[in-house]
């Protein structure tokens, strides 16, 4: 049986972290000395490996992912049949959707990382990276866009969500759960969700800086008004439950439309924002209204990457929605 050809392509995370002499741990391993630490992973794949960084995932930016997309849509078409991104698990709901939003294609894409650090006792590195591997040469796994693989789970990279600090079951998918899983060694596809639009442009090198304000009550807005003046090329305000300000803030809202792009997501652990719900000032009915647009089923840290992504792609306002819209 010829084995299916993957690349695995590591950015650093806790999977490569181990004890420095200044205390704590740090990541050292490179994607190869992690290939040749999981037992199994030579019956599974015929591996290629990359490491372009070494990094703690709070320090990647959305320029390393571009580079990351760049690189995978070459050596996709270049023959390979998946590729895993090893990577910190404190941002992968972010790789995921980045490179769900710019790798073009069907073959597999998975990232995985590990919540404990390779001395550890239990270390979930290996398993997590033994899976990944699998469903990135499954043919089941094709077309899915790209997906999250950590404790066995495969989530799809619009759901995902880091949701525990410390378990190695912390990734769950709230909204509708994970779409797959890996049993005795195979991948398991339990749902198909749609895909959500690949951007193929390329993107501006100049940053487009995107902020995320999560509202609480008796918010004054004073931030939301300074956005401009400082810089930020748009917004993404996670309003209260399905889509709510402060009554107080949606003259603001208005003000803030004329400058910038405003997207409306919710601080609610899941579930889409509404659209023709709630009447009131500030409601999402009056938000919309007042051109703000809506986020969907996308968490706010992932519609502020959609929104940088736009921007820096040049679509045009009247061109977001479809990107915003559940697949
Ligand atoms: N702080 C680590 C990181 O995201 C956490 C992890 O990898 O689990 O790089």
């Amino acid at each position: 049986m010829t084995l299916p050809r993957i690349l695995l392509l590591s950015l650093g995370g806790t999977i490569t972290m181990t004890r420095s002499g200044e205390g704590g741990i740090v990541p050292t391993l490179t994607a190869a000395d992690l290939a040749a630490s999981v037992p199994g992973l030579a019956a599974v794949a015929a591996v290629e490996t990359l490491s372009p960084l070494r990094r703690p995932s709070a320090g990647l930016t959305l320029d390393d992912l571009i580079g990351v997309a760049r690189t995978l849509n070459d050596r996709l078409a270049g023959g390979l049949d998946g590729a895993v991104v090893i990577q910190g698990t404190d941002t992968i709901e972010e790789t995921a959707f980045v490179l769900d939003s710019l790798v073009a294609g069907d073959k597999p894409v998975v990232v995985t990382g590990a919540m404990r650090g390779p001395e550890s006792a239990g270390a979930d590195g290996p398993g997590n990276l033994l899976a990944a591997a699998i469903v990135a040469g499954s043919a089941a796994a094709r077309g899915l866009g790209v997906l999250a693989v950590l404790n066995d789970e495969i989530h799809a990279a619009r759901l995902v969500q880091k949701a525990h600090t410390a378990l190695p079951s912390a990734f769950r998918s709230p909204l509708a759960g994970p779409i797959g899983l890996v049993i005795e060694g195979e991948t398991r596809i339990f749902l198909r969700p749609g895909r959500g639009p690949v951007l193929t442009e390329s993107l501006r090198e100049e940053p487009a800086p995107v902020a995320l304000l999560k509202m609480g009550i008796g918010d004054d807005g004073r931030l939301l008004a300074a956005l401009p003046g400082l810089g930020f090329r748009g917004v993404v305000i996670e309003g209260m439950g399905a889509g709510h300000v402060p009554e107080a803030l949606a003259e603001t809202v208005s003000a803030l439309v004329e400058r910038i792009p405003v997207v409306l997501a919710s601080r609610a652990e899941t579930g889409p924002v509404f659209s023709r719900t709630y009447g009131y000032p500030g409601g999402e009915i009056d938000l919309l209204a007042r051109g703000a647009f809506s986020a969907g089923i996308l968490s706010g840290v992932k519609a502020r990457l959609l929104l940088q992504i736009l921007l820096r792609a040049g679509v045009d306002r009247a061109g977001y929605g479809s990107f915003f819209a559940d697949p």
